[in-house]
């Protein structure tokens, strides 16, 4: 299979967490999926007004502070109207390529936690005009078809407008590999590596205390890092979240340099230029993640990537400051129904984020 048999629980819980409905907004089912995997494995659970969740695990000093955070959020659609015949129109949450919403399954989540399936349509490639032919619909001319010929059927499945919805795919690992295919890799991956770290430090005492979160709102824009550091005032932020890999045959080493199993990302520099975002993590924050990889023979990639970023980059705003980096997940086709990721990554992470609480150090 290709990874250990520790990893078992770890593969375990990623399905879990994956298979949860969790679209930015409405990420209370991923919550409770998250709060399962974590039974017994913290000291102290505290969510704020806003839905994010937080673990501690106490340090032997318990004024030392680290915080390491995983979105639970999806990328998703919501409701915008319901037409006279049924069918209803949506709008994109988060950031979509509207290439991947075509001809999908849905499945929205209603105010009364029901959940209700849907299609999404188009017009069919034998009526497409030469002038349409090989365009991708955008999300906009898209409708759901839910199954149902009017609005008030379609409205007595509970579905109303202002309901979220997201990919409905059940995860599941390639061909007996531990390459797997799930609909909410980013960022449940990351979600899975923090139950992983909680996990392994069960039986051992680090240094600093550990607030584990897992974020809400990430794929709207970045926002929970600020109001988790203001309520944990850490000295140190980690954002534990997925990278584009360049290991696919339309892309490159030279554009993306992170490849599926080659050790834990560790993050440089991440830019988005149309929102201006981002962060340039501190030459004594990724001298310190460096030299920890060294030091344990953990392999590592160098992260330097446009185009994206994380929490780390409003962490880095908050109250009077702290240290905010991250570590790297490499996730193909992330933000569709199929991303893939490799599961020995997570496990390398996970040992890597032990090793370095473990080996802690102030800079
Ligand atoms: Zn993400």
């Amino acid at each position: 299979m290709g990874y250990s048999v520790k990893a078992q629980s770890l593969a375990d819980t990623l399905v879990k967490l994956d298979n949860s409905f969790g679209v930015t907004g409405d990420e209370g089912e991923t919550a409770e999926a998250l709060k399962e995997e974590m039974e017994g494995l913290y000291d102290e659970h505290f969510a704020d007004a806003q839905g994010n969740q937080i673990y501690v695990r106490h340090g032997k000093n318990k004024d030392k502070r680290v915080l390491l955070s995983a979105h639970m959020d999806e990328i998703g659609y919501i409701v915008k109207s319901i037409d006279k015949s049924g069918f209803a129109r949506i709008f994109p949450v988060g950031f979509h390529d509207d290439r991947m919403s075509i001809n999908q399954v849905l499945v929205f989540r209603t105010a009364e936690g029901k959940k209700v399936q849907g299609v999404t349509g188009c017009k069919p490639a034998h009526i497409v005009t030469e002038e349409e032919r090989g365009k991708a619909a955008r999300i906009g001319e898209l409708f759901v078809d839910f199954g149902t010929r009017s609005a008030e059927e379609t409205r007595s499945l509970g579905l109303e407008i202002g309901d979220y919805g997201g990919f409905d795919r059940a995860g599941h690992f390639l061909n007996n590999t531990d390459y797997y295919t799930g609909k909410s890799i980013d960022d449940r991956g990351g979600l899975a590596v923090l139950v992983e770290v909680l996990r392994r430090l069960k039986d051992r005492d680090v240094e600093p205390s550990v607030y584990m979160a897992g974020s809400v709102q990430e794929e709207t824009g970045m926002r929970a890092g600020n109001p988790l550091v203001n309520q944990v005032k850490p000295e140190l932020f980690l954002a534990v979240d997925g990278t584009i890999p360049g290991d696919i045959p339309p892309l490159s080493y030279e554009e993306c340099s992170q490849k599926l199993g080659d050790g834990v990302g560790i993050k440089f520099y991440d830019w988005d230029s149309g929102i201006t975002c981002g962060n340039s993590v501190p030459r004594k924050l990724t001298g310190r993640m460096i030299a920890v990889a060294k030091k344990y023979n953990i392999p590592f990639q160098r992260e330097v990537i446009m185009g994206g970023g994380t929490d780390a980059w409003n962490a880095w705003q908050a109250g009077t400051g702290c240290l905010a980096g991250g570590v790297s997940i490499p996730m193909r086709y992330m933000h569709t129904a199929v991303g893939v990721l490799k599961l020995s990554d997570l496990d390398i992470c996970a040992d890597y984020l032990v090793k370095y609480l473990e080996d802690y150090v102030t800079l």
